[in-house]
Parts: C-alpha cells; structure tokens; sequence
C-alpha cells in the first residue's frame, strides 16, 4: 500500500499531477518539492517594481482540450481573460502580422517570398516525402518547400534550439510545426481570420500573469493538505527494496530527508540521473550526454511611458537579430498598471557554455538595446534592466536523441514505483496545457494499492507523443 508519495518539480506538470492525487485519494500524503521558491516552474510570474513579468511570453492556448480548459476556467474564474492575439514577425527586414494571415502573406511579404511560397503551394504534391527519421531539414523541405523553409523556419529552428536544420531531427518538425505543408498554414490562417475550426484568433490569460494558474494550482493543494517544500534541490535518491529516500537542501545549507513509498519526478531528466543512487551504469550515462537542453537569458526592461507597443508579442525569427521574441506583458492582460510604466522581456536562447551566459546584466541589456535599433522599432526611454536565466528551457532534438533517450527512458522505467513525467522529465517539447495533461494522466494511472498502471501509462506516453506545440 503507498501511503506516501512525493512529486520532483513544482511546475504545472508536477503541480497538476499533485492536485490530482490529492483530490482523487484524500488520505495519500503528498509532497512536492522544488528548487525554486515560487511554484509554477517556466510558467512562474513575478512582480518588480509593479510591473508584472512571466518568463518570456506565455499564454493559455484554445488547442488545449475542452475538459482542461473547463477545469481551468473553473480554478481561475473571473481572473481567466480570453484575449485576442496581437503579435507580429519580423521578416525580410518588414513587420508582419503573426500568425500568418493569408491577405499578410500575399500583400505585403517581398514579391520573392509571396511568388515563392505560392509556387511551393502549386509543385507540394509533386515532392518527395520525407521518411520517419529524417532530418527537420528534409521534412520542412518535403512540406512546406524552400521558401517559407530557407527564409523563415531554418534560420528560427537554429535559433531556438542550437543546431543547423540537417543535424536536427525530424520529430523536431513534427512537434512544432503543426501545418504540415503550405495549403494547411493557409488553411490554418483562414481558420483564425473566420474564427471557424478549433484553431481562433484568441488565447486565455490570468489577470495577474500567466503563474497566477499554478499559484492557485499550488494554494488548491496546501488546501487538500498537500506539503510543498520550496526553495529546496533535489540532493539525491537513495531507491532501496523498500521505499525511497530523498534529500533536498535549501540554499541555506539546511538539508531534509524525507522517505517515500513513490516518486513522480518532473525535473529534468538530466539532472535526476545526477542524483540517483544507486548510480545509473556508464552506458545511460553516455546516453545522457547526448541530451541537449538549450538555455535561455530572459533580459527585462523597465521602460518610462505607459506602453511600447500595441502588441503583444513580437517574433524574430532570423539570426541577424540576437533575441527570438520581445514581449510586453501589459498587452497580454490589458493593463493599465502601472499607469506610467510598462515592461519588456526579452528572450534570447543559447548554450549554458556561450560567452552571453556569463555576461552581466548590463552587459546583456546593452547588446539587446543595440539589436532593437536594427529593427527599426522605436528607441526606448530604459529605466532599468535586469536579466534571468532559464537552464532548461527547450529540449534539443539532434540527430540521436531518439536512441539516446530511449534508453534513458528504458532504464528508469525498470525502477519500482518510480515514474518521470512533463516537459524536462519526458524531454518533450510540450506546452503548459500538455504537460498539465500529462500530470493528470499519471495520477490517472496510479493508485495507493497497485501504484502505476504500466501499460495504462504506455498508451498515454503513446497519445503524448502527438502532441504538437503551438507557438
Ligand atoms: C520562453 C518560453 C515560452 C513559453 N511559452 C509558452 C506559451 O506561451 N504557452 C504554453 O502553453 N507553453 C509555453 N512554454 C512552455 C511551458 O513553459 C512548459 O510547457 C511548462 O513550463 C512545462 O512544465 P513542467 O512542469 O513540465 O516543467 P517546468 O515548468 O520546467 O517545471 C519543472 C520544475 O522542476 C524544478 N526543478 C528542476 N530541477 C530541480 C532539482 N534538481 N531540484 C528541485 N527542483 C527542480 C524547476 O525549478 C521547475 O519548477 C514556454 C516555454 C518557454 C521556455
């Protein structure tokens, strides 16, 4: 009988996960435990000098299913904003409204793109198709064709995630680009100008910043009488026949040991083989160290007028420009607070080994200055600056990530009462509302008396796996 059971990761896979548990079995004693000391992970908000920030843009896509949105709508009322997007793109030196709209493609893209694109339209069905295993290069290629491929996508893919279009691999296509080819994106488009199809113009965003959902996910559980230990890493994981001890230390020194009779771990798979006793063998070593997570600096700006722009968000997809997207938080909930200031955030991926990883705030919000002026947006009066960085922000899908992960996931499967989940867990490039799904998958899996369904787990690892990210 598990009568206690402790969640690796306090974002909203760990968070939902643990919610679940404790509203399915009431007498299960559960404890979540994470390094930082706000709950919600990546999906976390903050407040600085009254200006409310997330961790680069995040919102709340319709694509999550209703049975989701309806329980989030319920958990947040009147605080769930449905607002329609703003954002826009920067290509071919132009700005262009995002996402894509058919009238934007054709009008006011450069004539070579537009002719290019409608050309890769007519000779789709004439491609060659791109097997399974292929690289993102060639499945970009054999859907979309080379001009929206070659002036948007590659350049955007070795931005985000640190490698040429060749060594990525396929899957990486797959999970990101959910139009398959260029009539779809049309298609797409259309959908969202005509608000018909599942796909609209609109997104869910909490009044107070995208982490007021796992604030109010985390209150949910202190109220079912659910233990959250935060500001605390994961130090090791001694698995023994029976149960498990875990050691988490605040930055203080103080260190806790807790045992457990189950864990469901949401950290980084990376980082929870580090930790595990008895050590993994040197073949899941070797493994690991051919998964990659690309890191981010989060550059925040304090700027002194009410707002920068109209939008939202805005895209830069080409590597000419050093951030990949600038948002403005106020725009995302329609805030006039504070009335005199207003924030941007700045999102620029990189390895944790490039020079920028290391450099100073000051010296990071400079360049970043700089890269604004190149795009022709206007100056901004910058109170102040500062900068966050992200470790683990996107998994990075080489060429062997596939066999490499696969037999990570082989050996951890095979440990007793013990499962890994979410984005960092299941190395899925997934949004909130998927990692949300697959915390409450597990819980659905699991029960005190037979801990996990194996192969109920499977068939939902199986479902995961379709998953495709919307941006
Ligand atoms: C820049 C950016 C923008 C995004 N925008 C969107 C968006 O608009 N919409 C959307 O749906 N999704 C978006 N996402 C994705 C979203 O952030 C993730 O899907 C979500 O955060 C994943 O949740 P998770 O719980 O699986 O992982 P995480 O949020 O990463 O949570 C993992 C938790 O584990 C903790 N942890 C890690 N290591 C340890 C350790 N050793 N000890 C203790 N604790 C540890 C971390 O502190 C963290 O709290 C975006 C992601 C990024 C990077």
């Amino acid at each position: 009988m598990i009568r206690k059971a402790a969640v690796l990761g306090a974002g909203p896979a760990g968070l939902w996960l643990a919610k679940t548990l404790l509203e399915t079995y009431p007498d299960l004693h559960v404890t979540v435990i994470d390094r930082n000391i706000t709950s919600g992970g990546m999906t976390a908000s903050f407040s600085y000098r009254g200006l409310v920030f997330d961790f680069g843009s995040h919102r709340l896509h319709p694509a999550a299913s209703h049975e989701l949105l309806k329980e989030i709508q319920h958990l947040m009322g009147s605080e769930l904003l449905e607002r329609p997007r703003n954002g826009r793109i920067f290509l071919d030196g132009r700005f262009v409204k995002f996402p894509l709209k058919p009238v934007d493609l054709m009008l006011n893209l450069p004539p070579s793109f537009s002719l290019g694109t409608a050309w890769d339209l007519i000779s789709g069905p004439f491609r060659k198709k791109a097997c399974d295993s292929a690289t993102f290069r060639k499945v970009l290629i054999s859907g979309l064709g080379p001009t929206i491929s070659e002036k948007f996508y590659f350049p955007y893919a070795e931005k985000l995630w640190g490698l040429p279009p060749e060594l990525l691999h396929g899957v990486q296509a797959r999970k990101r680009i959910s139009s398959g080819s260029i009539g779809k994106i049309l298609l797409k488009a259309l959908k969202a100008v005509t608000g018909s199809g599942q796909l609209s113009n609109t997104f869910y965003y909490p009044a107070g910043g995208f982490g007021r959902i796992c604030e109010k996910t985390a209150d949910r559980i202190e109220s079912l009488g659910g233990r959250i230990i935060k500001g605390s890493i994961i130090a090791a994981i001694d698995i023994r026949d029976r149960g498990m001890m875990i050691t988490s230390e605040a930055d203080d020194g103080h260190s806790e040991e807790i045992e457990e009779d189950f864990i469901f771990s949401t950290i980084p798979v990376t980082e929870l083989c580090k930790v595990l006793s008895p050590r993994p063998p040197e073949r899941i070593i070797k493994s690991l160290g051919e998964l990659s997570y690309r890191s981010m600096i989060l550059c925040f700006l304090e700027l002194d007028i009410p707002h920068y722009t109209e939008y939202d968000a805005h895209y830069f997809p080409g590597k000419d420009i050093i951030f990949s997207r600038m948002s403005e938080p106020k725009n995302y909930s329609n805030s006039s607070k504070p009335p005199d200031r207003t924030g941007l955030c700045f999102e620029i991926p990189c390895w944790s080994t490039d020079t920028i990883w290391g450099m100073s705030d000051e010296e990071i919000a400079e360049i970043v200055i700089k890269n604004l002026e190149l795009t022709g947006l206007p100056t901004i009066p910058v109170i102040s600056s500062f900068v966050k960085r992200i470790s683990h922000a996107y998994p990075s899908y080489s060429l062997g990530y596939r066999i490499a992960f696969d037999k990570v996931d082989d050996y951890l499967k095979n440990i007793g009462n013990f499962v890994t989940l979410g984005r960092q867990g299941l190395f899925a490039h997934d949004n909130t509302h998927h990692t949300i799904e697959m915390g409450v998958a597990a819980a659905d899996c699991f029960s005190p008396e037979t801990g996990l369904d194996r192969n109920k787990w499977s068939s939902r690892r199986a479902e995961f796996e379709k998953h495709v990210v919307v941006d």
